[in-house]
């Protein structure tokens, strides 16, 4: 344990890929962390694997568009452990791919509800709760796509874009309060939405990798590095960021 994160750490999407890698970073580093994810066996794997090293995690069920599942999650964290000090805002859907001409309003609608409107209940029920504690850090997952185009992926594109704004403007809003609010952007992380991904369309993560100055494709461990530092003391003065870790990818 390096004891950098050592307080209670909430983790979204944390029953695989960057969620499971982060929850078990928090933990690493001496964090309690409430495990959270729509998908309950995926859940309560990430939180065996954290207890199997010795940490403690608290899985709970809740979908992040639910309103009801956001108060409940960040109720957990308080009962559990006596409050919150860092939230991982994680969960996550890529949606399915169309030029915009074609993109049917459910895909717009769950893809918007998941990635932009989760960020938005969770940061409005997690934010009272940290300067309630004193204060604490947020980071949301965006991604290279909140910050530049990528055709037939409309509602992803807008609402990782979107993530980046809200995250701008909480920090605004709270960092004189003693809340940072940060985003990481990853590029493309070899976790289960990027295997799915390549069964659709081989060419398009070979063509990534090629266009990735780094030569590889990211690993979930190297964006749960990211987002538990930018929730740690050495990034005390880093607030409103959105931290790219994509291999090189958007520098040319
Ligand atoms: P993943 O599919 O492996 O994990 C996402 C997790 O989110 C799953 O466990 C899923 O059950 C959970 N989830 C989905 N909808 C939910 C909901 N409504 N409520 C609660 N949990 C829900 O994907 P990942 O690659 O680990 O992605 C995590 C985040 O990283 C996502 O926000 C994604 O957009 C972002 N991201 C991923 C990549 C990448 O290349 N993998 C790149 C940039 C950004």
């Amino acid at each position: 344990m390096t004891g950098r994160n050592n307080g209670v750490a909430l983790v979204s999407g944390a029953g695989s890929g960057i969620g499971r890698a982060t929850a078990k970073r928090f933990a690493a580093d001496g964090a309690q962390v409430v495990v959270v994810d729509i998908d309950v066996e995926g859940g309560q794997e990430t939180v065996s694997d954290i207890e199997a090293t010795g940490g403690e995690a608290t899985f709970v069920r809740a979908d992040v568009t639910d309103e009801n599942d956001i108060e409940e999650m960040v109720a957990v964290a308080v009962d559990s452990y006596g409050g919150l000090d860092y939230a991982f805002n994680n969960a996550g859907i890529e949606g399915t791919e169309a030029p915009a001409s074609e993109q049917s309003m459910s895909n717009w609608e769950q893809v918007i509800d998941t990635n932009l409107k989760g960020v938005f209940l969770s940061m409005r029920e997690e934010i009272p709760v940290l300067m309630e504690n004193g204060g604490g850090a947020i980071v949301n997952t965006a991604s290279i796509a909140g910050l530049r185009g990528f055709r037939n992926l409309s509602p992803y594109v807008a609402s990782k874009h979107g993530v980046v704004g809200l995250t701008r403007t909480a920090a605004a809003g709270f960092s004189g309060d003693g809340v940072r609010v940060n985003a990481v952007c990853p590029g493309v992380i070899e976790t289960p939405m990027v295997a799915r991904s390549r069964e659709e369309n081989p060419e398009a993560i070979e063509a990534t990798v090629a266009a990735t100055p780094a030569d590889r494709l990211g690993q979930p461990e190297e964006i749960a590095a990211a987002a538990t530092w930018l929730c740690s003391g050495d990034a005390s003065f880093v607030t409103g960021e959105s931290l790219v870790v994509d291999g090189g990818f958007t520098v040319e």
